[in-house]
C-alpha cells in the first residue's frame, strides 16, 4: 500500500506515471479531477503535503462564488494507476479530501461527510462495513439514434445468447488491477443488465472503490466501442439497475450483527440498526435513489423494493437478511441504485442505523409473504407502508427528517434540497412521448 510521500512518489517512477489525477466527487457524486503532470520529486512532496488550490464555486453544491477557494488533499492510500490509460506515460489517480484554505475540512465534501459520520463509531471501536452490488445496463444506439440494450440475454445466461461474457471478463481483469476482490460477475434479468459483485470493506473504502468501479467499467466499454448506463430504470418494462448495500458492524474482528443464541441468528444491535434504516427509509430515498428516474425503478414487479418491511429470504421486501449467518450476518439495503452519491448514501445509511441503535427502535417482525400481492387494506393491517413513488415524495421526507439532515450536516442538507428541488422542478414542466401518445386525440 502506497502511505506515505516517499514511497507514493517511488511507485509513480515505477510504474511509468507521468499524470496524476487530484479527484474528487461533488454533491452528486459526479467525479471531478484535475490532472497535473508529474514533477521533480519536491514539486510532488509540496502538492502531497500542501495540497492543491481550486475553484469551488465551480462545483454543484460547494461553495458561492465570494468564497470560493478550496484546497485538494491527496490520500495516500487512494493510489491507482489507471489500467485502461496508457502503460506509456500512465495516469494516476488519488482520491482528495477538501479542506478550506484555513485547513479545515469542507462541510460540502461528501468525502468529509462520510468521514465524520463514521467518525462516531471510534469511541466504540466499531467499523461499518459495505458491500454494494451494482448493476449496470450495456447499450448500444439503432440507426435512430434510440438507445438499445446490447444483447438480448437474462439472469444468469451463458455466451452465445449473453454477449456482455468478453465485457464482463476485461472488465474483471481490469478492476483486480485496480484492486479489487471481484466476489463474482453475471448476466442480470434485463437484456443488456449486468452485474459485478466486489467484496464487501470498510464504507470509506467502498465509497472510494464505487466511484472507480463506474469509471472504470464506462471506460473500458466505451474503448470496446459499446456505452454503459448506471441510470436506475434505462427500460420500461423491465428491471432496472440497483445497487443493494450489504451492510454491518465489526468490532475488530467480530460481527455484532451476529448472535446465534438469538432467534434467527441476528443479534440486538442488526435489529436496532435494521428498525432505524426502516423508520428513516423515506428521507433515506432522497439520498440513496437521488434522481427522477430511481423512482421508475422502484415499483412493483421488477424486484426494486417499494414497500418498508424486512424479510428473511423475501425480495420484494426493502430490508433482506442473507442467509449467511456468523462472520458473514447482514442486512441487505435494497432502495439504492447506482446513480446515488456513494460518501452521502453509506453516511445517510449510518446515521438511520446509529439512531436507531441510540432509541432501540423495533423493526417489528420480518414479512415472509410476497408484499407485492398484498392489497391496501391488507398493507394497512399489517402497518407496511410505503417508499416515497417519486423524488419530490422523497425530497419532502428528507426535509423533515432531522436526525438525517443533522447526520449529513447543514452545508450538505441546504445545497442537496436546493439541487433535488431544481431537479424536480426542470423535469415537472417537460412533455414526454408518452403523454402525446395517450392525450393527443384529446
Ligand atoms: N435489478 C433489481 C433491482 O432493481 C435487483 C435484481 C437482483 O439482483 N435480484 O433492485
Ligand atoms: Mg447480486
Ligand atoms: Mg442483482
Ligand atoms: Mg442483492
Amino acid at each position: 500500500m502506497v502511505d506515505e510521500i516517499g514511497n507514493a512518489i517511488k511507485v509513480m517512477h515505477d510504474e511509468n506515471i507521468k499524470f496524476v489525477r487530484l479527484q474528487f466527487v461533488d454533491i452528486n457524486g459526479i467525479p471531478k479531477s484535475i490532472s497535473v503532470p508529474l514533477g521533480s520529486d519536491e514539486d510532488m512532496e509540496d502538492l502531497f503535503n500542501d495540497g492543491m488550490l481550486f475553484d469551488g464555486s465551480s462545483v454543484d453544491g460547494f461553495v458561492e462564488i465570494h468564497e470560493s477557494d478550496l484546497l485538494l488533499k491527496p490520500d495516500l492510500s487512494t493510489f491507482s494507476s489507471l489500467p485502461w490509460r496508457p502503460d506509456e506515460s500512465g495516469v494516476s489517480r488519488f482520491i482528495c479530501d477538501i479542506y478550506t484554505p484555513e485547513g479545515k475540512p469542507f462541510k460540502g465534501d461528501p468525502r468529509s461527510t462520510l468521514k465524520s459520520s463514521l467518525e462516531k463509531l471510534k469511541d466504540k471501536g466499531y467499523s461499518y462495513n459495505i458491500g454494494p452490488e451494482p448493476e449496470f445496463f450495456i447499450i448500444d444506439q439503432d440507426e435512430d439514434g434510440n438507445y438499445i440494450p446490447h444483447d438480448d440475454a437474462g439472469y444468469f445466461d451463458v455466451d452465445p445468447t449473453d454477449k456482455g461474457t468478453n465485457f464482463r471478463r476485461k472488465l474483471v481483469i481490469d478492476l483486480e488491477d485496480l484492486g479489487f476482490e471481484v466476489e463474482g460477475s453475471h448476466h442480470e434479468v434485463a437484456p443488456g443488465q449486468n452485474e459485478i459483485a466486489f467484496k464487501f470493506d470498510k464504507a470509506l473504502k467502498t465509497a472510494d472503490a464505487v466511484i472507480t468501479f463506474k469509471q472504470a467499467i464506462k471506460a473500458i466499454v466505451d474503448n470496446m466501442g459499446y456505452k454503459v448506463t448506471f441510470m436506475p430504470k434505462p427500460f420500461f418494462g423491465v428491471n432496472g439497475s440497483g445497487m443493494h448495500c450489504h451492510q454491518s458492524l465489526f468490532k475488530g474482528d467480530k460481527n455484532l450483527f451476529s448472535d446465534e443464541n438469538n432467534e434467527n441468528g441476528l443479534s440486538q444491535e442488526a435489529l436496532y440498526f435494521m428498525g432505524g434504516l426502516l423508520k428513516h427509509s423515506p428521507a433515506l430515498s432522497a439520498v440513496v435513489a437521488p434522481t427522477v428516474n430511481s423512482y421508475k425503478r422502484l415499483v412493483p414487479g421488477y424486484e426494486a423494493p417499494v414497500y418498508m418491511a424486512y424479510g428473511l429470504k423475501n425480495r420484494s421486501a426493502l430490508i433482506r437478511i442473507p442467509a449467511a449467518r456468523g462472520k458473514g450476518t447482514r442486512i441487505e439495503y435494497r432502495s439504492p441504485d447506482p446513480s446515488c452519491n456513494p460518501y452521502l448514501a453509506f453516511a445517510a445509511m449510518l446515521e438511520a442505523g446509529l439512531d436507531g441503535l441510540k432509541h432501540k427502535i423495533d423493526p417489528g417482525e420480518p414479512t415472509e409473504f410476497n408484499i407485492y400481492n398484498l392489497s391496501d387494506e391488507e398493507l394497512g393491517e399489517k402497518g407496511i407502508n410505503v417508499l416515497p413513488a417519486s423524488l419530490w415524495e422523497a425530497y419532502h421526507a428528507f426535509e423533515e427528517d432531522d436526525v438525517i439532515k443533522k447526520g449529513l450536516g447543514q452545508h450538505i442538507s441546504e445545497k442537496f434540497l436546493e439541487s433535488k428541488y431544481a431537479e424536480w422542478d426542470e423535469y415537472r414542466i417537460q412533455v414526454f412521448g408518452y403523454e402525446q401518445k395517450k392525450y393527443i386525440g384529446l
